[in-house]
C-alpha cells in the first residue's frame, strides 16, 4: 500500500472522473515543511502560528516571526501557504499575558478577539507576515471570526500596516489573499454575506463541531456528541461552499475532518476545493480520491443533506464507497 501511495507523491489530486482538488497540509513550525513536501503536499492549508508564542516567557519579536514565516514560504516555493494569525486562548494559554481565568475559555477571550483588543501583538504579527510575503505565495487568514465587523477590523489593521511598510520603503506582495476560518456557526450561517468580502474560507471543523453541537472538544463525557457526520455539520459545510462559489471564491477545510476517509467522499460531493490535513494523511487521501467519482457522489448530495442522523450518513457512505 505504501508503494501505491509513493507513486502519487508528485501527481496532482484528481478524482476518477477528472476533477482536481488541492491536498495541502497543516503545520505548526518551519521544521514541518520537509514532511509536507516528502508527502506530496500541494501547499500548506494551515500554518498554526501559536507555537511561536508558546513555551517561552515573552512574546516573539517581529524579526523572530519574520524568519519563521520567510523560512516556510521559501521552502514551499510557488506553492500556496495559508498562515493563520494568532489563535491563543481556549485550550492554548500564554501565561505571560496574565489573562484572568474564565469559566468558559472556549467561549471567551481568544484568537481574533484578543488580537483586536491587543492590537500591539496583532500588528507585530501582521508586519512580520507582510515583510515575509515577497518570499513565496502567502495567504493570510483570521481565526474565530464571529461577525463581519471583526473581519473588517482585522483587514483594516492589515492594510494599515501594509501602507506603513510601503511608506517605509519595504517591499510587500500585492496579491495576498485574505480569508477567514469558518469555525463558529454564526459565520457558517451567513457565509453568503462574508463571501462578498473575503478571498477564501477555510472551515475549521474541530471548533465548528464543538460549537454546533455544544459539546466541548476536550470533554470525554460528551464526546459521543462530537459528530463530524451530523447532518447539521454537513449542511453548514455545504452552505459555506455554495456561498464561496457563488462569489467566485474558494472554500477549504483545515479541521481533522478533511483527512477522514468517510468525510472525504462527502466533502467531494459537496464541492470542497481544498483539503488540509496532517502531512501523513495526504497520500492515503490522494489514493482514495483517485478511485472516487465526484459526479456520482454529487448526485447523492441532497440525500445526504436531508438525512436524520450521523449514523445514517456514515452507513450510506460506507455502502457507496465500500468501506
Ligand atoms: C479547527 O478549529 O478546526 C482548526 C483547524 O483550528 P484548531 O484545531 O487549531 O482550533
Ligand atoms: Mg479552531
Amino acid at each position: 500500500q505504501k508503494q501505491e501511495w509513493a507513486k502519487l507523491k508528485d501527481e496532482p489530486s484528481v478524482s476518477k472522473d477528472g476533477h482536481h482538488v488541492e491536498l495541502v497540509a497543516n503545520i505548526g513550525t518551519p521544521n514541518d515543511v520537509e514532511g509536507v513536501l516528502n508527502n506530496g503536499g500541494e501547499g500548506v492549508g494551515l500554518y498554526r502560528t501559536e507555537f511561536l508564542y508558546m513555551g517561552k516567557n515573552e512574546l516573539p519579536t517581529e524579526d523572530e516571526q519574520f524568519d519563521a514565516y520567510k523560512s516556510v514560504l521559501e521552502q514551499m516555493g510557488e506553492k500556496p501557504v495559508v498562515v493563520r494569525t494568532l489563535d491563543i486562548g481556549g485550550d492554548k494559554e500564554l501565561p505571560y499575558l496574565e489573562l484572568p481565568e474564565e469559566m468558559n475559555p472556549f467561549l471567551g477571550f481568544r484568537a481574533i478577539r484578543l488580537c483586536l483588543e491587543r492590537d500591539d501583538i496583532f500588528r507585530t504579527q501582521l508586519r512580520a507576515l507582510l515583510r515575509a510575503s515577497t518570499y513565496g505565495n502567502l495567504k493570510i487568514m483570521f481565526p474565530m471570526i464571529a461577525t463581519l465587523d471583526e473581519f473588517r477590523q482585522a483587514k483594516a489593521l492589515l492594510l494599515e500596516e501594509k501602507d506603513k511598510l510601503t511608506q517605509e520603503g519595504t517591499d510587500v506582495s500585492d496579491d495576498i489573499e485574505i480569508g477567514i476560518m469558518v469555525e463558529i456557526p454564526s459565520t457558517a450561517v451567513i457565509a453568503r454575506q462574508f463571501a462578498k468580502e473575503v478571498d477564501f474560507f477555510s472551515i475549521g471543523t474541530n471548533d465548528l463541531i464543538q460549537y454546533t453541537l455544544a459539546a466541548d472538544r476536550m470533554n470525554e463525557r460528551v464526546s459521543y456528541l462530537y459528530q463530524p457526520y451530523h447532518p447539521a455539520i454537513l449542511n453548514l459545510v455545504h452552505n459555506v461552499i455554495e456561498a464561496a462559489h457563488a462569489e467566485g471564491k474558494w472554500a477549504g477545510m483545515c479541521g481533522e475532518m478533511a483527512g477522514d476517509s468517510i468525510a472525504i467522499p462527502i466533502l467531494l460531493a459537496l464541492g470542497l476545493d481544498e483539503f488540509s490535513m496532517s502531512a501523513t494523511s495526504i497520500l492515503p487521501a490522494r489514493t482514495q480520491i483517485k478511485d472516487l467519482s465526484k459526479e456520482e457522489l454529487a448526485s447523492y448530495k441532497e440525500q445526504l443533506l436531508s438525512m436524520n442522523t450521523a449514523d445514517d450518513v456514515e452507513a450510506f457512505v460506507r455502502e457507496k464507497t465500500n468501506q
